[in-house]
């Protein structure tokens, strides 16, 4: 039997009606394309699924034809689609006279380009990571702002800011807006939605390690999971969301991984735990070091922050990220490192103590990034380190064992801010990228294509008028 054959035959057995094919766009959005059953055969895994690859941000119009090649190994049943469906990821390829090759630029190809380079390299045979994911919780009518309605409508200009006024003006009677760190029912408004979604994540094969109620509040909400290979967290991020999203949709809400949806509320971030490993031995223990950190966690924190405005350009890529990444919200805004150090763009988790588990978290991360460029830059940013042996004590990046957000005018001048803006992050990638076209792990295509249409972007968010403005200077 061939694989379309054992495919149609589960289908049988689950009275699955349609194939669902998902792939990722040049954002990190989930895009897909369905079909009958009856429609599967072999010829899918020979010939794949043509699609117009120019509205995933992958090629000009003129020469927009792509093909997806679906992997039977990520087969699942959506539990999203009331008709019994069965979906799969898979690879994408630009077709050429014989074979079609594998698409370069493809978040995940890019991905497991970073790890074939790591491996080469010698460093190291695994990098595994731990995101935490963090997102707003809203009344999906209540919260809606949409670009169109800031510009025209002067009315809706309370939508953004209603969280805020509504925590002002509480009067006792309701929930508190505000302490919700780990905060019990009542006030744990997603208590039970959160579980769900855990146990959906569960079945789909992720491993979470817990779920809280987070600071920003009530709505605002945390899930992590356990530690594994990048790029299967990759995957296990584009899924993740997908649930997050559509469970709350479920309800009645949406869920939000905009990093920064409220003035003066805690923003989402998405930071990543990580560590290296060989031949099975974790690579960034060392009792006697900082921390408990071996020389390599030290260069690979180095690489990270010798490179950090220019990954910012991947790891925290839309206008908003830089609105979260102010003082006073256990968000980053200075480059350097510290163990417990939550002002801090790398904190070394004290509690982390045992060498399976000594690792550090990268703070500035926004889960607006695309999971697999954002994951790679950061495994290239390290390696980079490794391989110069940046040593980030000795680039007086810390370690800074003080709260950042409350610097002197002098510490100030000595201590690097991150970028302010998406723009600065991008000219920082334009100057700064050869870390991450090393091996051919991006290809240069890929910076060119992401700095134009992200400085697109930022051009179109800065001609907008935004909520604040009306708020600001309407009555001048
Ligand atoms: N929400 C904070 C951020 O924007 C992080 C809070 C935490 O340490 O979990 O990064
Ligand atoms: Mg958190
Ligand atoms: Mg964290």
């Amino acid at each position: 039997m061939n694989r379309s054959e054992e495919i149609r035959k589960i289908c049988e057995e689950k009275q699955i009606r349609m194939i669902d094919f998902k792939m990722t766009d040049i954002d990190g959005r989930w895009r897909h394309i369905t079909i009958p059953v009856e429609r599967f055969n072999e010829n899918v895994f020979v010939y794949g699924i043509g699609f117009d690859g120019s509205n995933y941000g992958y090629a000009p119009v003129e020469k927009s034809d792509m093909v997806f090649l679906p992997d039977p190994d990520t087969m699942y049943v959506d539990p999203f689609a009331k008709v019994p469906t069965l979906t799969m990821c898979g690879n994408v390829c630009v077709i050429g006279k014989g074979e079609n090759r594998p698409f370069d630029q493809y978040p995940k190809n890019v991905s497991l380009r970073a790890v074939e380079y790591m491996k080469e390299s010698g460093i190291a045979d695994r990098m595994v990571i731990g995101p935490e994911f963090e997102f707003y919780l809203f009344d999906s009518a209540r919260y809606e702002v949409s670009p169109r309605q800031c510009a025209y409508q002067i009315d809706t200009r309370q939508a953004a800011w209603n969280c805020r006024l509504d925590a002002e003006g509480n009067n006792g009677y309701e929930v508190p807006h505000k302490g919700g760190y780990h905060i019990a029912a009542p006030q744990d408004v997603g208590y039970d939605l959160r579980s769900r979604m855990c146990m959906e994540m569960e079945n789909w094969g992720i491993k979470v390690k817990y779920h809280h109620h987070e600071v920003g509040g009530p709505g605002q909400m945390e899930i992590e999971v356990e530690l594994d290979d990048m790029p299967q967290m990759a995957d296990n991020t584009m899924i993740t969301k997908y649930i997050i999203k559509n469970m709350a949709a479920q309800e009645g809400k949406t869920a939000t991984f905009l990093p920064k949806p409220i003035y003066q509320e805690a923003g989402s971030g998405l930071h990543v735990h990580m560590l290296l490993l060989k031949d099975g031995r974790p690579l960034f223990y060392d009792e006697n070091g900082y921390s408990g950190l071996s020389r390599t966690a030290h260069y690979f924190i180095g690489g990270l922050l010798s490179h950090i405005a220019s990954l910012c350009a991947f790891t925290n890529p839309s206008t908003n990220s830089f609105k979260r990444l102010v003082p006073g919200y256990e968000a980053p805004v200075t480059i350097g490192y510290a163990t417990s150090n939550r002002s801090a763009v790398i904190r070394i988790p004290a509690y982390a103590k045992s060498p399976e588990t000594k690792r550090f978290e990268l703070r500035n991360p926004d889960a607006t990034a695309n999971p697999y460029y954002a994951y790679a830059a950061i495994l290239m940013a390290g390696l980079d380190g490794i391989e110069k042996q940046i040593d980030p004590a000795e680039n007086g990046w810390g370690p800074y064992d003080f709260n950042l957000y409350t610097l002197s005018k002098e510490e100030q001048k000595k201590i690097k801010g991150l970028p302010k803006s998406l723009e600065e992050a991008l000219d920082a990638l334009e100057a700064d990228h050869d870390y991450l076209t090393k091996g051919g792990v991006f290809p240069q295509r890929l910076i060119d294509v992401w700095i134009e249409r992200k400085r697109a972007e930022a051009k179109k968010a800065g001609e907008i008028p935004t909520p604040a403005e009306f708020m600001m200077y309407y009555d001048l």
